[in-house]
Formats: structure tokens, C-alpha cells, sequence
């Protein structure tokens, strides 16, 4: 590891953001995403102070399937209005469910287990697993998520789910704030499509997008490293050894 100051001047100009991803332009990988047919719906809600910008995935992650719905804000007043359609039914989506229950440990063969109101084990998961039409991620911070699902009562509706990866997040050391259930927001909308319609390409299409990112992340960091801020833990001192001013 080196510790020179990158050679590199910042920009002298911060560079326009890509419209579909909102990442700059040099962070955008959006022209390898070809967006997937799908029997499912995806809805990911934001919370507004989801600020990151150059790791998020939410919209990388809505690229990929022809009617998915990204919304930025705290509170709908159903599914539906959340949609922005007529009507749907909540019971019939499935939601990450925030509470303290683990895959590993209630059945740890399944990626995705479907639980009761009460947080167990639902019976007939096939069934229920069936039946679902789509599925909503809240996209932030754990404390983040947590504002979005009390300030939504239908979400106490949907169907709640949780998952069991079967390998830790590809974000490795890059985002220190541990996500809800370890995975990034495209990763768990990988694994929760893929598992419910039962095609695994649909995982592996966003993984390799979400690793083409990351990747993308890391080149500009070497020269641009204005463009790729990265959260350290405050008042310790920086990689080349100064306190650092936040
Ligand atoms: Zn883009």
C-alpha cells in the first residue's frame, strides 16, 4: 500500500450526474444494464436522507426489471398510491422484514422464508411464496428503514420475509454501516426476485452489475477521490496519518 498523495488534480468541475442511476458520470455503469422481464413487481423505497450517492444501488438495481418503482420519501398512503396504481394488495407483497429473527437459525437450506405476524416461520412457505406479486425493499440506514416502516401502517400488511445469503455482501470493507441484513439493496433485490420467480439469472445479472459497479468505484477512487467520499469512523486519524476535519 502507498502512502503518496494521489497524483491526480481533482476535477475542476464536479461532473453532471447520470440521470437514470444519479451517480457522476464517471461512477455510471448504466449502459451494461439490460433491463429483465419479470413476472414481479419491484418497489424500493428511499428514505430521503439516503445520501449515497456514489455506493447506492436502489436505482442501479431498479434498471433491471421493465416496471420497477423507485420512490424517494417517507411516508404513502397505501401500496397502491406508493405504485402509483389503482389498486394492490399488500398481503400479496413481500417485505424485508427489520425484525431481529435470522434465516440461518430458523431454517438455515432457505435463502428466503416467509414469516408470520408473530416473527415465525410461516407454514406452507411454498404456498405463500407463490403467491406474492411483487416485493418492496426500503433502501438506507438500518435506523432509516426502520422511520419508513412505522410511518407506513400497510406495511404491517405485507408479507414479511427474510433472507439467508449464502455469501456475505460483495460491498466488503467498502461501507462500514452494517445494512439491515448485510446485503446492499441490489443484492437483496437479486436474491428476492430471483428466489420468488425461480430463475436464478436474474441473481447473477445483478450481481455481476452490482461487482461492475464496484469495480468502476475503485478506478475512479484512484484518480478522482472527491468523487468516491467514503464514511470513516469520526476523529480518527485519516490513512495518511492526519486528523481528519469532517
Ligand atoms: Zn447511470
Amino acid at each position: 500500500m502507498s502512502d503518496q498523495p494521489h497524483d491526480h488534480p481533482p476535477l475542476a468541475e464536479a461532473p453532471p450526474d447520470c440521470p437514470h442511476c444519479q451517480k457522476p458520470l464517471p461512477l455510471c455503469i448504466c449502459d451494461s444494464v439490460t433491463p429483465l422481464e419479470s413476472r414481479l413487481g419491484l418497489l424500493i423505497l428511499q428514505h430521503p436522507q439516503e445520501q449515497d450517492r456514489a455506493l447506492g444501488t436502489a436505482r442501479l438495481a431498479a434498471q433491471h426489471f421493465k416496471t420497477a418503482v423507485v420512490r424517494v420519501g417517507l411516508s404513502w398512503p397505501s401500496l397502491a398510491k406508493a405504485l402509483g396504481r389503482a389498486v394492490a394488495d399488500p398481503a400479496r407483497w413481500a417485505i424485508l422484514y427489520l425484525g431481529s429473527a435470522k434465516a440461518a437459525d430458523l431454517d438455515p437450506d432457505s435463502e428466503v422464508l416467509a414469516l408470520t405476524r408473530k416473527g415465525e416461520v410461516a407454514e406452507n412457505q411454498r404456498a405463500i411464496l407463490k403467491s406474492i406479486d411483487g416485493v418492496i425493499l426500503l433502501d438506507g440506514t438500518w435506523s432509516q428503514a426502520k422511520a419508513l416502516w412505522w410511518r407506513n401502517p400497510w406495511m404491517l400488511k405485507c408479507q414479511r420475509v427474510i433472507l439467508g445469503p449464502r455469501r456475505p455482501s460483495r460491498y466488503g470493507h467498502l461501507r462500514r454501516e452494517p445494512r439491515r441484513d448485510g446485503l446492499s439493496t441490489i443484492e437483496a433485490a437479486g436474491l428476492l426476485m430471483a428466489a420468488l420467480e425461480r430463475r436464478p439469472e436474474i441473481a447473477a445479472a445483478l450481481d455481476a452489475s452490482f461487482e461492475r459497479m464496484l469495480a468502476r468505484y475503485q478506478e475512479v477512487e484512484k484518480e478522482h477521490p472527491e468523487l468516491t467520499p467514503r464514511p470513516k469512523p469520526r476523529g480518527k486519524p485519516d490513512r495518511r496519518g492526519r486528523k481528519r476535519r469532517v
